[in-house]
């Protein structure tokens, strides 16, 4: 019995040792990252609907990794967020963009009322004193509070729900806009939406990939976009990839989108482009 025992772990051994090898190994690669700042944000245009000129940026993260190449942020940001160290790496996103905002309004390529949104993991809402950090940075930088939104998904906000409760309205009081990033994707969405200081909903992907097969998406997205009105917040919808997905949302008032129809998310060289194309 006991060498069954022993063969019996043996065999489960060696993959679990390896996968706990792999995360050490990315956690301290990380770790070298962050001190090299390798972090990079990448920008996604969201244009206003239906017509489709240009309303602001989402931000999204890339690891500019020195052998690897350019890696997604599927690849470690759940392991920043297991280790913390998504705090440091989501603090070099929010300054090499608020750098990146501060480049554009001197070069005059900044428009009033365009903005970069910028992902916040429910992790960074555990620090008290986040929306200090952003204000200090945004003085630094000279910006005001309206260049910059804060996302947070809708789940990271009901794991959070105290944390959540007392830093989102003082981020808020700053003069950042919240958006609820992934709407749909969550549980009790409803509730919370008229309970915290959202100023807009960004509707999952999920909803909008199917919508033009699928009449009750058609039907959900409806629904919100007539709540959203009601509550006086702002919708984009993401993850827009077809002219018909683009027709729809915008036969429904669906004041905003993004996704590969309109552009990929880009470097700032690019984006520094699309911007002199977006300017009259
Ligand atoms: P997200 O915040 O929901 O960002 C939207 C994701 O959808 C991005 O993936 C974007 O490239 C992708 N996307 C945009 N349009 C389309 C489309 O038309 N079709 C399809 N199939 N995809 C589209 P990405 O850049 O790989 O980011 C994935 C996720 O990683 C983000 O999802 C967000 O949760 C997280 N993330 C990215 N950057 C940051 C960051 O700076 N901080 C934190 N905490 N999370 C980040
Ligand atoms: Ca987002
Ligand atoms: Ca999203
Ligand atoms: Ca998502």
């Amino acid at each position: 019995a006991k060498q069954r025992g022993r063969a019996r772990f043996e065999l489960f051994e060696p993959p679990m040792r390896k996968l706990a090898d792999q995360r050490f190994r990315l956690e301290s690669e990380l770790r070298v990252a962050i001190e090299r700042g390798e972090f990079e944000p990448f920008f996604q245009p969201i244009v206003a609907l239906p017509t489709t000129h240009h309303a602001g940026f989402e931000a999204l993260v890339r690891w500019r990794h020195p052998q690897r190449g350019l890696v997604s942020p599927a690849e470690f940001i759940p392991a920043a967020e297991d280790t913390g160290l998504i705090e440091w790496i989501g603090m070099q996103v929010m300054q090499s963009t608020m750098r990146q905002v501060a480049a554009w309004r001197a070069e005059g390529l900044w428009r009033e009322g365009w903005y970069v949104s910028v992902n916040v993991s429910g992790v960074q809402l555990r620090d008290v004193r986040i929306a200090d950090k952003f204000a200090a940075l945004l003085r630094q930088y000279e910006l005001t509070p309206t260049d910059i939104r804060v996302e947070v998904t809708e789940s990271s906000v009901i794991e959070n729900k105290d944390v959540a409760f007392g830093l989102l309205p003082e981020i808020k009081a700053h003069g950042f806009l919240l958006c609820m990033d992934d709407f749909g994707t969550g549980y009790s969405s409803l509730s919370y939406l008229s309970e915290l200081p959202f100023d807009v909903l960004k509707i999952d992907r999920s909803f909008i990939h199917e919508i033009s097969r699928r009449s009750e998406l058609l039907v959900l997205v409806r629904t919100v976009l007539g709540l959203s009105r009601e509550l006086g917040m702002m919708v984009v919808a993401e993850g827009i990839e077809t002219e018909d997905q683009q027709t729809i949302l915008g036969d429904l008032d669906c004041g905003y989108g993004q996704g590969y129809r309109f552009a990929k998310p880009m470097p700032a060289q690019d984006a520094t482009r699309w911007l002199q194309e977006a300017l009259p």
